[in-house]
């Protein structure tokens, strides 16, 4: 068995530790006679591992009584639907800050249901920025106001948390979520697909204010309804039951690793270690202004586009691979999640060196 270097931007990698905690437990979970994957989510050992991902989410976070955790299917992208469906209340308009791609995608979304007020927009420099908060224009009016805070595809990451006053703050935190230490409290709803620093694809959480709940629109579908989700535990309908247990093994694997402070200082080791070598070097470039880049999702070019290839097969050649940048872009993209290792961006900075070394 070899396994490669992963630095895909999702489905990512998992630590390698909860994989074989998996493949251990695979036949025979805890001595029931039964993978997870086939026991009811109504029995008592289904249950328990629902309620014991919950309990290590809500303590790794720090989430406070007031908020429900919910394990939802869909995506991040349904939840461009569930948002307005559910927080829109009866209001005309809620407020988008436009940061990259995904939050184009959930602005369109959106545009199905309210109007959208732009309230600030990186678009002018090809997303490569966070506009700060004296730049947005937000409506006092607005139903809410959503935010991407890690643009998977651009890279651009908000290191600040956003003043909203009264009206709820919405932020897709699809691409960071547990890569820090976040204040839960300052923040109304947050949502994350699974599949980038979480587990396995199929699973999305969302963490919402109970304030916020039973206001979805009349003819809102119950499945599209968080409160009808809340009410239930998430058990409404047969959740993604194998994705939550190795989202909970992650969470108390994370617990292990000293949490998410501990997860903060590792990510900027190896983030620094990328941004170092791409702002000392001539060759590399990262499009991103510095403030505002992103410890998850590098993005970067080299000098010149046709060495492209060549720079994609050596890396493969080195166990390194899903390195080609979003096609939106181009280049190439390193996402270093939680579960990369130190070693796994020390082995892509010396490749990268000595590919320069040869090509630059
Ligand atoms: C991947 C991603 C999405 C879409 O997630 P799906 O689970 O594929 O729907 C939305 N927002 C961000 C920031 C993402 O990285």
């Amino acid at each position: 068995m070899s396994r490669v270097i992963n630095f895909s931007a999702g489905p990512a990698v998992l630590p390698e530790e909860v994989l074989r905690q998996a493949a251990e437990e695979m036949l025979d979970w805890h001595g029931s006679g039964m993978c997870v994957m086939e026991m009811s989510h109504r029995g008592p050992e289904f249950i328990a591992i629902a309620e014991r991902a919950e309990a290590a989410l809500r303590e790794l976070m720090g989430i406070p009584a007031g908020y429900q955790v919910l394990f939802l299917q869909g995506g991040a992208t349904l939840q461009f639907a569930m948002v307005p469906m559910n927080l829109l209340a009866g209001k005309a308009a809620a407020d988008y800050v436009d940061t990259g791609e995904w939050s184009r995608k959930a602005i369109k979304e959106a545009q199905k249901f309210c109007r959208v007020n732009i309230a600030a927009s990186s678009a002018d420099a090809s997303y490569t920025y966070m506009p700060e908060q004296s730049q947005w224009q937000l409506d006092p009016d607005a139903a809410y106001v959503h935010v991407c805070s890690n643009e998977t595809i651009g890279g651009v990451e908000l290191h600040w948390v956003p003043e909203t006053g009264p009206v709820p703050l919405v932020v897709d935190m699809s691409s960071h979520i547990l890569s820090r230490p976040i204040d839960v409290g300052r923040y109304d709803l947050i949502y994350a697909g699974a599949q980038k620093n979480i587990g396995p694809a199929g699973l999305t959480i969302v963490i919402v204010r109970e304030a916020l709940l039973g206001r979805a629109a009349t003819g809102t579908p119950s499945m599209l309804d968080y409160k009808v989700h809340a009410d239930a535990q998430s058990m409404s309908n047969t959740p993604p039951t194998y994705a939550v247990y190795v989202a909970g093994l992650v969470f108390e694997w994370l617990e292990r690793q000293g949490g998410l402070a501990a997860m903060e200082r590792h990510n900027v080791a190896k983030a620094n270690l990328l941004y170092d070598l791409l702002d000392a070097s001539a060759f590399y470039r990262s499009p991103v202004r510095k403030s505002d880049r992103s410890r998850m999702n590098v993005p970067f070019t080299l000098a010149d586009p046709a060495l492209d290839e060549a720079f994609l097969k050596g890396a493969k050649e080195r166990g390194m691979v899903q390195l080609k940048g979003h096609r939106s872009v181009g280049g190439m993209r390193a996402s270093i999640y939680n579960a990369m290792p130190l070693e796994g961006v020390q082995r892509l900075v010396g490749y990268m060196r000595e590919f320069e070394a040869r090509h630059g």
